[in-house]
């Protein structure tokens, strides 16, 4: 048995198995596969070719040259952290007006904006003071697509119910993903302005789904409100923030900035604008950020008020310019210690990302060789 990582080159297989690299890059040819000494392999043809010299793989953990290896908190070093909040439902349920009446009336208006953007996230203060950061990414399409990049952001869901409506598939759909990611979840019967409201027939049918609330003896808090009219609006922020209240949500605030990229685009006029959320540690201006398979200085940050910062916090999300490219939703950013440090990694990454694209664009080949053999 053969233990190894993915994409080791030629040269490193070939010492593994004891061989010369002369015979591993010929058994390369066999395949179609024209490599040369330093040339990273994939897991086929790893798999391959350990299997002509009698080997069977057994791959190991992702490649740690391109992990971060991130500081341990120490619990002395935690403190109290805003919750991450996703609104998700079915659409035309209120999603969109939910999140603009949260944002337009929590956030104070005035303040002259140095850019001005919609950015992917923004954090509001309650009345009782607290704060409450969302992710402004409704549908759960966004919530899938951060999970199965492996990011874990989102502390509390508000599940979205119209009042005139019923609970459709959707809604399901959303209770079901926050079920699986084991994010805890708020019901909100949106709409309730409505003449034709009826607040109670949702209840039936989210229990109908063992989705029993509070009022009804069951365990999940429910608020009923108005996107339109702002009723009920405070009141579901307290019940988030009880929500959060009960996991204890702590970050340490000194150590180097981790989170993860929201969205990201190129805009015109000042490059790569990248929508981060800050997880622990405080990100400022200056910073060299790693994220995904992209680096670069923190040249500017802004609020989502388009107010300049110079530093963000945990669980505060930060519009970023300075980064080489565009990251991906979902994935990870880490503050590093050097300039090379980033950059080595970064590229490392990208070269992986490069090489797994052709590995897919060559699958078929080598499952058509394998058949010639
Ligand atoms: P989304 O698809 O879930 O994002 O839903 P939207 O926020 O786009 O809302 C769909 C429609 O419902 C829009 O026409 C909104 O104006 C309307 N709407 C949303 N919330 C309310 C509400 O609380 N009361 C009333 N009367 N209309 C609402
Ligand atoms: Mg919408």
């Amino acid at each position: 048995i053969l233990k190894t990582t993915e994409f080791i080159s030629a040269n490193d297989l070939a010492s593994l198995m004891d061989v010369s690299v002369n015979d591993v890059i010929g058994k390369c040819m066999n395949l179609g596969i024209f490599a040369s000494i330093n040339q990273r392999l994939d897991a086929e043809t790893i798999t391959i070719i350990a299997d002509e010299f009698g080997y069977d793989v057994k791959f190991t953990e992702a490649d740690d040259e391109t992990e971060v290896v991130e500081e341990k908190d120490r619990p002395e070093d935690l403190t109290d952290r805003a919750p991450i909040v996703t609104i998700m439902g079915h659409v035309d349920h209120g999603k969109t007006s939910l999140l603009d009446f949260i944002r337009e009336s929590k956030v104070t208006a005035g303040e002259a904006g140095g850019i001005t953007q919609h950015i992917g996230a923004y954090d509001v203060m309650t009345d009782s003071g607290k704060k409450v950061a969302f992710l402004d990414t409704p549908g759960h399409e966004a919530f899938t697509a951060m999970r199965a990049r492996g990011a874990k952001i989102t502390d509390v869901a508000i599940i979205v119910v119209a009042a005139d409506d019923a609970v459709m598939p959707q809604t399901k759909e959303a209770i079901n993903h926050a079920q699986v990611a084991g994010v805890p979840m708020v019901i909100a019967i949106n709409k309730v302005d409505k003449p034709n409201a009826n607040p109670n027939k949702i209840k039936e049918e989210l229990a109908n789904i063992n989705i029993l609330v509070e009022d009804w003896g069951g365990k999940y808090q429910c608020q009923e409100v108005s996107a339109k009219t702002g009723a009920g609006i405070e009141d579901l922020l307290e019940k988030v923030l009880l929500e959060a209240e009960v996991l204890e949500l702590k970050a340490n605030p000194a150590k180097s900035a981790v989170g993860t990229v929201v969205e990201a685009e190129l805009d015109k006029g000042r490059g790569y604008v990248t929508t981060i959320m800050v997880q622990a540690g405080t990100l400022r201006v200056g910073d060299v950020v790693l994220a995904g398979a992209h680096y670069g200085k923190v040249k500017a940050m802004f609020d989502h008020k388009g107010k300049k910062v110079d530093e963000a916090g945990p669980s505060t999300p930060v519009l970023m310019l300075g980064l080489d490219g565009a990251p991906q939703a979902g994935d990870r950013f880490n503050v590093m210690e050097s300039d090379r440090e980033a950059r080595d990694i970064a590229n490392k990454r990208e070269q992986i990302q490069r090489e797994q694209s052709m590995r897919t664009k060559k699958h078929i080949t080598l499952d058509e060789i394998g058949r010639r053999l």
